[in-house]
C-alpha cells in the first residue's frame, strides 16, 4: 500500500509516529511460577494529526519499539486518524510474514492505543465515551505476592490493599510447589476472611498437581485459580475447570495476542473467565473483541495488567468483571504518566474531564530510563 493509495475518509491524516522504550528496575527482586525479573521495559507511542499527539504503551522487549519506528510507524503514516480499524487492518497487512503473536501483535498494540487516544483528543472526549460508556468505575483487585517475597512481605503487600478498600488480591504460585499452601494460608491469615484470594500459577503445574491443588485451594476460601497449568493447554484447563470445587474460577487468556486465540480458548470450554491484555492483544480494538466474544460466550472477561491503558475500555467492556491492578505496573504508571489513577474504594474511576486515555507522559521524568 503506497500513501497516494492511502484512504481519508473523514478525518486529519496521521502526520507522525515514533516509539521509545524505557527500561524500569523493578523495586525489589520479582518472580512467579515460571519466570522471575528484575526489571521492566515499557514500550511508548506516540502519534500526531492536526496538533494533538496520542499516546499508548505496550510492556514488551526493546525489539517492539524497534518494529514500530522500523515498519509500523511507515504502514499508518498518512491515514485517516479518525479511522482506526483501518490504520489496525494497515498493520497487520505489514507483519504477515512475520507472525502475528508476539512482539507483533505488542508492537501494533501500543499503536493501536496511541491511535484510540489521538482519535478521543481529536474530538475532544474521554475515550470511554467514545468507546460507549457502560458503567462509571471499574473494580479493581491487587496484584502481587510474588514467589520470591518473604512470607512477611506477602502478608504486607496483600494486607495493605485489602486495608486500602481493595477486597481482591492476588498471589503468584508455583515456583516451590511444596510451600504454596501454607503461603496461601500465611495471606488469608493476613487478609482475613471477609476478602477474596486469588492464585496465579503462570502453568508452573501438571494437570495431576492443578487438581490437588485446586482442591487444597478452595480449602483456604481461594475463590480464583489463573493459569493452573498452561494456557496452551486447553485440554488440561478444561479438566481442571471440570474437576475443581465450585467456588474456585479458573482464568487464563493473557498471552491471547488476536481474537482467534480467544475464540478457541472460549471454544474449549478452558476457562470460568477469560483474561486480556490491551498492550498484546492488538491493543483496544483487540480487548474490545474480546468483550465481544465473552458475550457470545455468556462468560466474563477482566483484564490483564496495565492497568492505565484499561481503565477506560473496562468502562465501556460489558461483560467485564474486574481490572488486575499490578504492583509492578502500578508503580511505573504513576512514576512516568500525569494522570494515572488511584482506586478508590476498590474501584477506578476515569476522569472525564481529560480527553482520550487521560494520561500525559512525563518525559523529564523518563529520560533516566530511556533504552
Ligand atoms: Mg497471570
Amino acid at each position: 500500500m503506497d500513501r497516494s493509495s492511502r484512504i481519508n475518509f473523514n478525518g486529519p491524516p496521521i502526520s507522525g509516529v515514533r516509539s521509545s522504550a524505557y527500561c524500569i528496575p523493578t523495586a525489589t527482586p520479582e518472580a512467579d511460577g515460571t519466570l522471575a525479573w528484575t526489571s521492566t521495559t515499557l514500550v511508548l507511542v506516540e502519534a500526531d494529526a492536526d496538533g494533538k499527539t496520542g499516546i499508548g504503551f505496550s510492556y514488551a522487549d526493546t525489539a517492539t519499539a524497534k518494529l514500530i519506528n522500523d515498519s509500523l510507524a511507515e504502514a499508518v503514516a498518512g491515514c485517516d486518524a479518525l479511522a482506526v480499524g483501518y490504520c489496525r487492518q494497515a498493520m497487520i497487512a505489514r507483519i504477515r510474514n512475520l507472525g502475528r503473536p508476539g512482539i507483533c501483535s505488542m508492537a501494533i498494540s501500543a499503536v493501536d492505543n496511541a491511535l484510540w487516544d489521538l482519535k478521543a483528543k481529536l474530538l475532544d472526549l474521554p475515550l470511554v465515551s467514545l468507546l460507549g460508556q457502560v458503567r462509571t468505575r471499574v473494580p479493581v483487585y491487587g496484584s502481587g505476592g510474588f514467589t520470591c517475597y518473604s512470607v512477611e512481605a506477602l502478608q504486607e503487600q496483600l494486607a495493605d490493599w485489602t486495608g486500602s478498600g481493595i477486597t481482591r488480591v492476588k498471589m503468584k504460585v508455583g515456583s516451590e510447589p511444596g510451600h504454596d499452601v501454607s503461603r496461601v494460608a500465611a495471606a488469608r491469615d493476613a487478609i482475613g476472611l471477609n476478602n477474596e484470594l486469588f492464585v496465579d500459577a503462570n502453568g508452573a503445574y501438571s494437570r495431576k498437581q492443578a487438581l490437588a491443588m485446586a482442591q487444597a485451594f478452595a480449602d483456604a476460601g481461594v475463590s480464583w485459580f489463573e493459569e493452573p497449568v498452561s494456557s496452551d493447554d486447553l485440554e488440561g484447563l478444561r479438566l481442571i475447570r471440570d474437576s475443581a470445587p465450585p467456588g474456585i474460577d479458573i482464568s487464563a487468556g493473557e498471552y491471547g495476542y488476536d481474537s482467534f486465540y480467544f475464540r478457541r480458548m472460549l471454544q474449549a470450554g478452558a476457562v470460568d473467565v477469560l483474561q486480556a491484555d490491551a498492550t498484546r492483544c492488538a491493543g483496544i480494538t483487540g480487548f474490545m473483541q474480546a468483550a465481544v466474544l465473552c458475550q457470545a460466550f455468556n462468560l466474563p472477561l477482566s483484564s490483564h495488567c496495565a492497568p492505565s491503558i484499561h481503565v477506560h475500555p473496562c468502562c465501556a467492556a460489558q461483560p467485564l468483571r474486574h481490572l488486575e491492578y499490578f504492583y509492578d505496573h502500578v508503580r511505573i504508571e504513576k512514576m512516568l504518566f500525569d494522570g494515572a489513577l488511584e482506586p478508590v474504594n476498590g474501584e477506578l474511576i476515569p476522569d472525564l474531564s481529560r480527553p482520550g486515555l487521560g494520561l500525559e507522559f512525563k518525559h523529564a521524568d523518563a529520560v533516566r530510563y530511556a533504552v
